[in-house]
């Protein structure tokens, strides 16, 4: 080896000690030195695991696990096992070593730990189609030993913070992924710093510009605002400590993601949102006060300061049901600016910092248990149902992790957690699914109301039910749970598989009365004849009656000819379906001029293929944008900003294409613009002059709206390209009584 190389080889041996000296400190105090010597024995067998390997930045590899190490146990505060699980996770995969090796070193609780992750990994991993399958299969790991879970998110944690030296096109696609997946669980799991930082990672990756943007400016306004809110809280301290409460108070700024995601919600700019600063108080208590102590700080803050009633958020005498506790008001501060206070005891903070499982496992803590054991229930009553299909599951399940929680009494008075929107058969179901699917009626706090009414926050539901009920088609149009839509879906299909075996020997019987034989290659000619999926489907419509004597009478007349006439048939109707496939294929061609395809090339070979602008988004050239495969319309090009690409992205990875514009052509793309301002007179004659007149752009469609002096116009335009769209903003911009211009995101 020569001195560079020596030099190098020594430098690596002092961040790897350096950093394994990081994990040990992370670790005084919840290790005893049985734990210490296991963890160091896990540090041994990851670094000769892990040997002469580096990551794509040139850095050791064992670094990797020793930062997911870290991650485990300093910011999600898991112990000893957790921890040499972590440093392990990687070993078995990628390299010699064994699970049996793991087992024999480490006892079987670690390796069935690294059993778990490893058979997660590859799901993430690789380019795979399957991923919805997987998240599936992840998530029942879960039910084994949650910590699989979340050494899982650390692992990916650390990779989002290392991503800047993978390939753009893996970096969007993992952070599309961590978007759809990795931020919602750590959410729902009460990671909420995990959660907040995966989410910003993910911006940084998927919108670039958007992310510089926002950190730019949140940069540039902190100071002041942060000199604000230190006038705002003196004199919530001073009044504190009066009443002799013990606590902390800090400013805090939004995510870059929140304060994205709150934009494009309602539609307004940067300086628009208000409430990018809050505080915070944390006090000490003991859990027996807490409760109180939390609502005398809340009285002395409104004592200052004038609550808005509306946002108060009281997650201490309800928790959510991912355990945060928190009491949240939005108070008028000097100067007329409304400003977010939070309130909770250390207690509290600990659970909303570091999650709700950690801190379950850690303290071993009964109450937390339960909750999470309810939880864990429901995620077990989703998977166990094999009748959804995955990508079903996955929008279910997202559904039901995003969506606000309500709290609805039985009259017995027990409190059940449902999403909000649910509905009074929601709750049925949640209860039992016997009950559910024998509902009749429901009474709200003692009133009819129809099973389709939404639910409220604190309502009291009794449900009516029937035995001669059962589950409607219909029902499904309002339900939103995953496990009532699942229920129902169940029955239907009960219901119609009875239908299917009535309608097989009502079939047979017919068509032995007309001479003809029921057989498979009978049964076949007629789903062929009659235009439908499958033999089911026929025996489904024969046993409803749809299709009755009188159609397999002429099925029979038409077939009576034998296999010539059965071939001649097939043969023109496939024919026939050939000519209207062409036919629909010319008509559903976006109006492109010819050129226009040579715009943009998809794939790292930038080919030039044929697709269609997605409507959802309307991209324009310049956009980052990428194609999508679709199964009857060829390539879709969607923005990577468009509502539905996160989606797209990641689950169905394989169906995408990368797509790069290489010469803008001078075609016209739709936009959709919004302007807002005050309704001045003769302000829209003025935008439309600028619009059409001084930048010559043809506008496709103009509605515009007052309501009390504001005005709002959305207009369809046609530019060239990005370039021309932004001159275009820039120059609406300058009209007198313009207060916003901007381009519509998403859908
Ligand atoms: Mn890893």
């Amino acid at each position: 080896m020569n001195k560079e190389a020596l030099d190098k080889a020594a430098q690596d041996e002092r961040d790897i000690v350096n950093r394994y000296r990081a994990l040990l400190r992370s670790m005084e105090g919840k290790a005893d030195n049985k734990d210490k010597k296991m963890v160091r024995e896990a540090f041994n067998l990851a670094m000769d695991a892990h040997k002469n390997v580096r990551r794509k930045s040139g850095e050791p590899y064992v670094l990797h696990p020793i930062e997911v190490a870290i991650i485990v146990s300093k910011e999600i505060g898991l112990g000893p096992t957790s921890i040499a699980a972590a440093l392990l996770h990687d070993v078995v995969e990628d390299s010699d070593y064994t699970l049996d090796d793991i087992e024999r070193m480490f006892g079987e609780k670690v390796s069935r730990i690294i059993d778990g992750l490893t058979k997660i990994s590859g799901v993430f991993d690789q380019n795979v189609s399957v991923q919805a399958e997987n998240f599936r299969k992840m998530l029942l790991t879960i039910a084994d030993d949650i910590r699989v879970i979340l050494i899982k998110l650390a692992d990916r944690l650390h990779n989002m913070r290392t991503m800047s030296s993978m390939p753009a096109h893996k970096q969007l696609k993992i952070a599309s992924e961590t978007l759809f997946i990795f931020a919602p669980l750590s959410h729902r799991l009460g990671l909420y710093n995990i959660k907040t930082e995966l989410e910003d990672l993910s911006l940084k990756y998927t919108e670039p510009e958007v992310y510089r943007d926002i950190a730019l400016k949140l940069k540039a306004s902190k100071a002041g605002e942060i000199k604000y809110l230190k006038r705002f809280s003196s004199r919530l301290r001073d009044s504190l400590k009066k009443e002799n409460i013990s606590f902390t108070l800090k400013e805090r700024t939004k995510s870059i993601f929140s304060i994205r995601r709150k934009m494009v919600n309602q539609g307004i700019s940067f300086e628009e949102v208000y409430d990018k600063f809050a505080v915070r108080i944390i006090i000490d208590s003991t859990p027996a006060n807490e409760k109180s102590d939390c609502w005398k700080v809340y009285s002395i803050v409104t004592d200052h300061y004038r609550p808005s009633p509306e946002r108060l958020r009281d997650w201490i005498s309800a928790p959510k049901s991912n355990g945060y506790e928190s009491l949240h008001t939005t108070v008028m501060g000097p100067e007329g600016h409304w400003v977010e206070v939070q309130i909770r005891s250390s207690r509290m903070d600990e659970i909303a910092e570091k999650g709700y499982a950690a801190h379950w496992l850690y303290k071993e803590d009964k109450s937390a248990t339960d909750n999470l054991d309810l939880w864990l229930n429901r995620v077990r009553d989703m998977l166990e149902n094999s009748d959804q299909n995955a990508i079903d599951f996955i929008d279910n399940f997202k559904l039901n992790l995003f969506s606000a929680e309500i709290f609805i009494f039985t009259p017995q008075g027990d409190m059940r957690i449902l999403p909000k929107g649910s509905t009074p058969l929601d709750f049925a179901f949640e209860i039992h699914t016997e009950i559910g699917a024998h509902t009749l009626g429901a009474k709200v706090n003692g009133k009819l109301v129809t099973l389709s009414h939404k639910l409220n926050s604190g309502d009291q539901v009794e449900i009516i039910t029937s035995e001669k009920q059962h589950p409607k088609e219909d029902w499904l149009n309002f339900v939103i749970t995953s496990k009532a839509k699942s229920r129902i879906k169940q029955s239907l299909k009960d219901e119609s598989n009875v239908i299917i075996g009535k309608g097989r020997q009502v079939l047979e019987r017919k068509l032995n009365f007309i001479k003809m034989r029921a057989n498979d290659s009978t049964v076949q000619r007629m789903v062929n004849y009659f235009n439908l999926k499958n033999p089911n489907e026929l025996f489904y419509k024969v046993g409803m009656g749809i299709i009755d004597n009188k159609h397999i009478k002429e099925f029979a007349k038409d077939n009576s000819g034998g296999l010539y006439n059965y071939l001649k048939n097939r043969f023109v109707k496939t024919q026939y379906a050939k000519e209207s496939d062409k036919a629909t294929a010319k008509k559903s061609k976006v109006p492109l001029k010819a050129g226009d395809a040579r715009i943009l090339v998809f794939g790292n070979e930038e080919e030039k293929l044929d697709y269609k602008l997605a409507k959802c988004c309307h991209p324009i050239p310049g956009d980052p944008v990428f194609g999508f495969l679709t199964s009857n319309e060829g390539i879709k090009v969607h923005r990577n900003n468009c509502s539905n690409a996160v989606a797209l992205q990641s689950r169905y990875a394989n169906r995408t294409l990368k797509a790069t514009w290489v010469k803008a052509d001078h075609a016209d793309f739709l936009v959709n613009i919004i302007i807002k301002g005050i309704d001045t007179v003769g302000l829209v004659n003025k935008v439309t002059q600028i619009i059409s007149n001084d930048l010559s752009v043809n506008i496709r469609a103009i509605n515009i709206s007052g309501d009390d002096g504001i005005f709002e116009g959305n207009l369809t335009l046609l530019v060239t390209d990005k370039l021309h769209l932004l001159r275009v903003i820039e120059q609406l911009k300058k009209v007198e009584g313009v207060t916003s211009v901007q381009r519509k995101t998403g859908n």
